[in-house]
């Protein structure tokens, strides 16, 4: 009985499956979630002064954040696992905010959206995450309501079908407002290891999508909003009316 223990010890620590097994969850977007105490790695999760989501309704200035992207047609490939859901693109792809130049890796899904304004979740929203050359993040949030289908969402729609890896072709500045107005901010990534230093701009025009887009989205996914998180001191820069 010893021995076979020991092998089952063994295969189980040889197994690299294990080690990308996540080892936290979302919880139901009200509660702290408290990743801290699953993984000390976590730590600033719960300790942090400047973490993400915050509710947009608490802008005290406004100004005016000059945003652009040049997104456009391209290819991607969907990753899909347990609450996530993703489009990783190649490079060529970027948006501009001030004077930095953010090259846009992926784009991923929340059901509904983390930011709330003046305590309003939506039922989806996209985020786009960049780096900078130096590996600075910058994130541009677009949230959904339920419209008209859209077919950007409706591409990688027919690509979950598919599966995980599955590759897809899609025009990504059809999820993107033609009207870049954003609210802008420094906070962190909603999931461990929830890393500060993150330039957000959510725009606050919403977008629209399909009840069965956001149904199908909302199926994969479930929930997966991030608890609103204090913004204490911080600067949040609402667009200009
Ligand atoms: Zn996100």
């Amino acid at each position: 009985m010893k021995y076979l223990a020991i092998l089952a010890t063994a295969s189980l620590a040889a197994a690299p499956a294990l080690a990308a097994d996540k080892d936290w969850k979302f919880g139901d977007g009200q509660m702290p979630e408290r990743w801290s105490t699953v993984n000390s790695d976590y730590a600033i999760c719960d300790a942090g002064l400047m973490q993400s989501p915050v509710d947009l309704g608490q802008a005290k200035a406004r100004g005016e954040i000059t945003v652009s992207t040049n997104y456009g047609e391209t290819g991607g490939t969907l990753a899909v696992s347990d609450q996530k859901l993703q489009v990783d693109f190649p490079a060529g792809m970027h948006m501009h905010s001030g004077d930095k130049h953010f090259n846009l890796i992926q784009v991923h899904f929340h059901t509904p959206s983390e930011h709330a304004i003046n305590g309003k979740r939506y039922p989806l929203v996209a985020h786009f995450v960049h780096a900078t050359d130096k590996g600075e993040l910058g994130v541009l949030g677009v949230m959904f309501e339920e419209g008209d289908a859209n077919p950007a969402l409706g591409a990688i729609g027919n690509a979950l079908s598919s599966g995980n890896g599955s590759a897809l072709n899609l025009d990504a500045s059809e999820m993107i407002p033609d009207d870049l107005s954003v609210y802008r901010y420094m906070g962190s990534l909603t999931t461990p290891p929830c890393s500060e230093g993150v330039n957000w701009h959510v725009a606050e025009e919403v977008m629209e999508a399909s009840a069965e887009q956001i149904a199908a989205m909302a199926g994969s996914l479930g929930p997966t909003a991030r608890s609103l998180q204090p913004l204490g001191n911080r600067l949040l820069v609402a667009p200009v009316e």
